[in-house]
């Protein structure tokens, strides 16, 4: 039967219940178990699709298409297991599922109300992945903090599982923060406590206590939070601060969280974690044999979070060349014709990061004429692959106005078009082209030569598409479509002939590099910035 772990927080919100949950199932999976992570998200939109991100970080998006929370980016890099809708629920979809239900009228008769209804959707959707028993363990993650009013419904959930799927196969794990403070230079257990006892009100015991803190916890400290909150001592884990979150599986195998948890869910512990893949990444990842400076040029640079799929693909694809992959993120809105060489002249790489809307695009039109002039390698991805294909309409095509029709609708050029299943589309939620289409490759093209092989799958999130009435102009004027769509044909991935290497990709590869499999498309990239600068240096 499989068993289930919740994961909540508390205290406080970003202390890296994401990181720490995908760590567990990271050492769970190392010893031979399947599992898979699940995460909760207590606001009422379906889902973050809608979301800018300045409000929620990146939108991740799954092969078959969900738009979720970015903590599935972690769970699929750190797993590499595809996620998939199941595996992201919103209180608006527990709701819309229950008064759609209540319109059939499937509670004939019945007030609907928070406590039985929604809280039996949370439990139903909450035991989804476990059905069939294809996994051994499924991890569910709750977003916000104990104490919101909005999380109580789940914490409900929660306590009632206990008792419908049994003690023996039930786990909860509570994050806490223990701050310090540097007037006192005392750690602080209070907020612990309190936290534990805001549960314990909702009637819910945690069996494990993570606690993230600035400093080691100490052997008394440790005893007071378990002899405080009811754990046992060996089942308070410390998470102190990594300089990498690809560091916090081996903390937590060196707390034992992942024994911890096999012998409170009466599972084996006898097979060791098999991490050697993981510490040949790690190993790769901290002795870089070189190191180069890639710009990210996007609108939403203030915000890391934003563009989290690119960072951590640059991640795997720097191990994977032995480089340290420096980000210099650079405002698509502050750049001009008469700061360009001075932002993107240093860089050796520059990345066109995807995007909606008008802001900032003349700035990456910009940026990618110095780059594709200057020889410097370029990866546009999306609304940056977009802005590749309207900067050569206009400055080697000679279509001065060339736009796509996402930012002019009246343009002489639409090169990047509304495709037509598109234009009836009036709903702005979970309409646009989304998750994984086949991709046929272009043999002796840089695309090709990434990926080794002619037919790939990418996942998607965009509306608007390369218009194939230019096709032949481009491909004549040696921009190429090294990657078509062989359903409909198309344009997936644009790249220039007579240039060190620069690609665009109309999806979105970072959704794909995992730890296990760095994205090709970074790999070749990165591996065109280290050439770029050692060529450089050379002729300094
Ligand atoms: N705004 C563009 C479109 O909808 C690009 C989207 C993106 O970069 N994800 O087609």
């Amino acid at each position: 039967m499989t068993k289930f772990v919740f994961v909540t927080g508390g205290v406080s919100s970003s202390l890296g219940k994401g990181i720490i949950s995908a760590s567990l199932a990271k050492l769970l999976q190392a010893r031979g178990y399947s599992v898979t992570i699940q995460k909760f998200d207590p606001y009422i939109n379906i889902d973050p699709g809608t979301l800018n991100p300045y409000e929620h970080g990146e939108c991740y998006v799954t092969e078959d298409g969900a738009e979720t929370d970015l903590d599935l980016g972690h769970y699929e890099r750190f797993l590499n297991v595809p996620t998939s809708q199941a595996n992201n629920v919103t209180t608006g979809r527990i709701y819309q599922t229950v008064i759609d239900k209540e319109r059939k009228g499937d509670y004939l008769g019945k007030t609907v109300q928070v406590i039985p209804h929604i809280t039996d959707e949370i439990k139903r959707r909450m035991l989804l992945l476990g059905e069939n028993n294809k996994y051994d363990i499924v991890i569910t993650e709750i977003g916000g903090t104990v104490g919101d009013i909005e999380s109580l419904p789940y914490v409900e959930a929660i306590r009632q599982l206990k008792w419908d799927i049994g003690t023996q196969n039930y786990l909860v794990i509570h994050l806490t923060l223990v701050p310090y403070l540097s007037a006192a230079k005392e750690l602080k257990t209070k907020p612990t406590q309190h936290s534990v006892k805001e549960l314990l009100e909702n009637g819910v015991q945690p069996d494990i206590l993570v606690c993230r803190s600035e400093h080691p916890l100490g052997q008394e400290l440790r005893k007071k939070i378990a002899r405080f909150c009811n754990v046992s001592i060996n089942a308070v884990i410390e998470s102190l601060d990594a300089k990498t979150i690809y560091d916090v599986p081996l903390r937590m195998l060196k707390e034992k969280l992942d024994k911890i948890v096999l012998t409170k869910l009466k599972l084996s512990t006898k097979k060791e974690p098999d991490l050697e893949q993981w510490k040949t990444f790690l190993g790769k990842l901290k002795n870089p044999t070189s190191e180069v400076k890639i710009g990210i040029v996007g609108k939403y640079v203030e915000l890391q979070d934003a563009y989290k799929s690119i960072h951590e693909a640059f991640v795997h694809a720097g191990a994977a060349n032995e480089c340290k992959v420096n980000i210099v993120s650079i405002h698509s809105e502050e750049v001009n014709d008469k700061n360009v060489a001075e932002k993107l002249g240093n860089l050796s790489g520059v990345l066109v990061a995807p995007g909606f809307g008008s802001r900032g695009i003349e700035g990456k039109i910009t940026a990618i004429k110095y780059v594709r002039e200057n020889e410097i390698p370029f990866f546009g991805i999306c609304l940056g692959m977009q802005c590749a294909v309207v900067e050569f309409a206009r400055n080697v095509l000679n279509l001065k106005k060339a736009k796509s029709i996402e930012v002019d609708a009246k343009t002489p050029h639409p090169v990047i078009n509304l495709m037509e299943k598109q234009k009836k589309v009036k709903k702005m939620g979970g309409t646009m082209r989304l998750g994984a289409a086949p991709c046929k490759l272009t043999k002796a093209t840089k695309a090709y030569q990434a990926y080794g092989k002619a037919t790939i799958s990418e996942r998607h999130r965009h509306r608007y598409e390369f218009n194939n009435k230019y096709l032949k102009d481009f491909n004549d004027s040696g921009m190429l479509t090294s990657g078509v769509n062989p359903d409909n044909e198309l344009v997936e991935i644009i790249e220039l002939k007579d240039h060190p290497w620069f690609v665009g990709a109309q999806f979105h590869p970072e959704l794909k590099s995992t730890v296990a499999n760095p994205h090709p498309l970074f790999v070749g990239f990165v591996k065109a910035a280290v050439k770029q600068n050692s060529d450089k240096n050379k002729s300094n």
